[in-house]
C-alpha cells in the first residue's frame, strides 16, 4: 500500500480538547477524525488497527467455543420494559420513537434483547450451555464524553452472553471467558489485568473487569504487589487490625461556631483529621441510618449498600439529617442523636475506638473524648469495613500493605445468575421434562476503547509504538528517493516480497523531505521502519530498525537478506 493512497493526515499540534497522551496521538496520527463531541470516524490507518483487534477477539471466542451474531442496534422498549431497566438507566439511554410513536432504544448493552432470543430458540437441556457474541455499535449519553475513544457516545463493544443449566456450569462458561480475554489482552501487547469488582445484587467473586494499568485510567484499583490482590476500589477490601484504645475521661462539649467540615474543626481545634469521627447520614430505602467513618476516610457507597442490603442508599436531605440527629450536617455525631432506635453503622476501625471528637447533634458543637464502645449503642455487628481502600490499607488475603493504581477498563466478565432469565422466563426442560430457569453471564469488551488503551501503554514522546500484533501497518518502508526509479524499484519490490511473505507494509513514496517521512514513521509508530535511499543502496543496502529502539539499533543489510532480516525484528 503506497502513503499516497492512504488518506492520511498527520497533524502537528495537539487537538485542543485531548487530555491524555493517547487521545493526543489517535488524532495526530491520522488514525480517528472527530465528527463532534464523544463522535469519531476511524479513518483508513485506524480502522486497521480496530480490525486487527477485532480478529483477534473473534479468533479467541470462536476458539472458547461462542458463537458470532449480530442483534439490531434499534431496540423495542418493551423488552427494557420487561426488565425493568428502561426507567433504571436512566439518561445514560437514547430513547427516540418511530414514525408510529413506537419507543425504542438504541443499545447501550444487549442482555435484555439476547435473552430474548436465546429463549425463543433453546428449550431443552440439551442445547446449553450456549455463549453467543456480536461486535456492535453501542449508544450511551454520558454525562461526560472525553480522552477521545476511552468515553465515547457511540462505541464498538463485543458482547457476550452465555446460558447455562446451573450456577455450577455457569462457573465453567465464566471460567472460558475469562480465559479467552486473558490471551485476548495479551495478543494485543497489553498488560491488562483481571480485577476483582462489585458484583451489585449478585454476590460472590464473580465479576472481574480487566484493566490496563495508566495514570490517566478513571478507575482506581487497589493492588497488592505482595500476592497480587488486585480489586476495584468501589469493591476493594481491607483488613482492620482491631485498636485497644486507651481509656478517655467522660465526654464534654466543644463550642465550634463556623465550623462545618471535618477539616476547619480539625484547623479550630488544632488536631488531626484522624481524630474526628465523620458521621453522615443516608437514606436506605427510604429510611434514614447513620454512617460513622474516621475523620480522614471516605465512605465507600458500594459497600455500605451492600452492608445495608438497601435497594436505594442516597444522602439524606435536610429535612432528613434534621430530624434524625437534631442537627445540620455539620454537627452531626453518633451519641445521642435525636432520633430514638436510629441505625448506627461504623468502620470497623472505629471498633474500640476512644478519645475521638464528634458532631454533638446540636448546631455548633462538637464532643470531645468520645468512648465509642462506651458512649455509642452501634451494635457489634454493626462494624464493616466501609470506607474506600487507600494506599498502605493492608491486604485482605496476605496482610501487606496494598498500593493503588489507575486503571482503564477494557473489559469485564460477569456472572449475572438469573436476573434477565427470571425477567423474560428464559426457561429450559431437563432431561426429567421439568422447567429451570437458564442461568447467564455477561462479557464485554470495548473495542474502540482497547485500540487506545494499546496506545496509552505504548508510546514516547515521539509518538505510538505499536505491538506487531495490531499495528495499522508492520512496515512502513521510508523511499528517500522515490523520483529515482532504480531506488523506486527496491522499495516496490521489497513491498511485494514482503508482503508475499505475509508481513503488511506501507510504502512512504511522498516528494517529502527524509526528516518529515522519520517524523511521520515515528508518530504512527509502524513497528519496524525501512529506509530505501540512494545513498544507502550505494553504501550495501536498506537500514531497518525497530520504533522502540533508538538509532544505535540502526542496521544496515542488503537487499536480499531484508526480508529475513525484517521479520526477525517483528518476532
Ligand atoms: P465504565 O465504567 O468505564 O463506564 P462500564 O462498566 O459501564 O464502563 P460495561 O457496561 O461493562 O462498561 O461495558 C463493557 C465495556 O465497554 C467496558 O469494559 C469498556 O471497555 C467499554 N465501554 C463502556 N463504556 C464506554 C464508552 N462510553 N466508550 C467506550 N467504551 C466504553
Ligand atoms: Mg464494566
Amino acid at each position: 500500500m503506497k502513503w499516497t493512497k492512504m488518506l492520511i493526515q498527520t497533524l502537528r499540534d495537539d487537538p485542543q480538547d485531548a487530555e491524555i497522551d493517547s487521545h493526543k496521538l489517535l488524532v495526530r496520527a491520522s488514525l480517528v477524525k472527530k465528527l463532534s463531541g464523544g463522535l469519531y470516524t476511524f479513518l483508513p490507518l485506524g480502522l486497521r488497527t480496530f480490525r486487527k483487534v477485532e480478529n483477534i477477539i473473534r479468533e479467541e471466542l470462536d476458539r472458547a467455543g461462542a458463537l458470532e451474531v449480530v442483534m439490531p442496534i434499534l431496540q423495542p422498549a418493551e423488552l427494557w420494559k420487561q426488565s425493568g431497566r428502561w426507567e433504571a438507566m436512566g439518561p445514560n439511554m437514547f430513547k427516540l420513537r418511530d414514525r408510529a410513536e413506537k419507543p425504542y432504544a438504541l443499545g447501550p448493552t444487549a442482555e435484555e434483547e439476547v435473552t430474548d432470543l436465546v429463549k425463543s430458540i433453546v428449550s431443552s437441556y440439551r442445547q446449553l450451555p450456549v455463549t453467543v457474541y456480536q461486535f456492535q455499535w453501542k449508544f450511551r449519553d454520558e454525562i461526560r464524553p472525553r480522552f477521545g475513544l476511552m468515553r465515547s457516545k457511540e462505541f464498538m463493544m463485543k458482547d457476550a452472553y452465555s446460558f447455562d443449566v446451573s450456577m455450577e456450569a455457569a462457573d465453567a462458561s465464566y471460567k472460558a471467558m475469562y480465559d479467552a480475554y486473558v490471551r485476548i489482552f495479551a495478543r494485543c501487547g497489553l498488560k491488562a489485568y483481571p480485577v476483582e469488582a462489585d458484583t451489585g445484587d449478585i454476590g460472590g467473586k464473580f465479576s472481574h473487569e480487566f484493566h490496563v494499568l495508566a495514570d490517566a485510567g478513571e478507575d482506581g484499583i487497589a493492588f497488592c504487589p505482595c500476592c497480587g490482590y488486585a480489586a476495584n476500589l468501589e469493591k476493594a477490601e481491607r483488613k482492620v487490625a482491631a485498636v485497644a484504645g486507651d481509656p478517655c475521661p467522660a465526654y464534654e462539649e466543644v463550642h465550634t461556631p463556623n465550623a462545618k467540615t471535618i477539616d476547619q474543626v480539625s484547623a479550630f481545634m488544632g488536631v488531626p483529621g484522624s481524630a474526628f469521627v465523620k458521621s453522615l447520614i443516608y437514606s436506605a430505602d427510604g429510611e434514614p441510618v447513620m454512617v460513622c467513618v474516621p475523620g480522614d476516610r471516605d465512605v465507600n457507597e458500594v459497600k455500605l449498600k451492600h452492608f445495608l442490603e438497601a435497594g436505594k442508599l442516597e444522602l439524606a436531605d435536610y429535612e432528613m439529617v434534621l430530624a434524625a440527629s437534631g442537627a445540620n450536617a455539620g454537627s452531626v455525631g453518633p451519641v445521642k442523636p435525636a432520633k430514638a432506635g436510629l441505625r448506627i453503622v461504623a468502620d470497623m476501625s472505629l471498633k474500640g475506638a476512644t478519645g475521638r471528637i464528634v458532631g454533638a447533634n446540636k448546631d455548633d458543637y462538637h464532643l470531645k473524648n468520645v468512648d465509642m464502645a462506651r458512649d455509642t449503642t452501634i451494635a457489634e455487628a454493626d462494624y464493616a469495613d466501609l470506607v474506600i481502600a487507600q494506599a498502605g490499607d493492608i491486604c485482605p488475603r496476605c496482610g501487606k500493605p496494598m498500593d493503588l493504581k489507575r486503571g482503564i477498563e477494557v473489559g469485564h466478565v460477569f456472572k449475572l445468575g438469573t436476573k434477565y432469565t427470571d425477567a423474560f422466563k428464559a426457561v429450559y426442560k431437563n432431561d426429567q421434562l421439568q422447567e429451570s430457569v437458564m442461568v447467564m453471564g455477561c462479557y464485554g469488551i470495548g473495542v474502540s476503547r482497547t485500540v487506545q488503551a494499546v496506545i496509552e501503554q505504548s508510546h514516547d514522546r515521539d509518538g505510538i509504538i505499536w505491538p506487531a500484533g495490531v499495528a495499522p501497518f508492520q512496515v512502513v518502508i521510508d523511499l528517500l528517493d522515490p523520483a529515482d526509479e532504480s531506488v523506486a524499484k527496491v522499495a516496490l519490490e521489497l513491498e511485494s516480497a514482503l508482503e508475499s511473505a505475509g508481513v503488511d507494509v506501507l510504502v512512504d513514496d511522498r516528494a517529502d523531505r527524509p526528516g518529515v517521512k522519520f517524523k511521520d514513521a515515528d508518530l504512527i509508530g509502524f513497528p519496524v521502519r525501512v529506509v530505501v535511499g540512494a545513498k544507502g543502496l550505494a553504501n550495501g543496502g536498506v537500514e531497518v530498525k525497530r520504533r522502540d529502539q533508538d538509532k544505535s539499533h540502526m542496521k544496515i543489510v542488503p537487499v536480499a537478506e531484508a526480508v529475513a532480516a525484517i521479520k526477525a525484528l517483528l518476532a
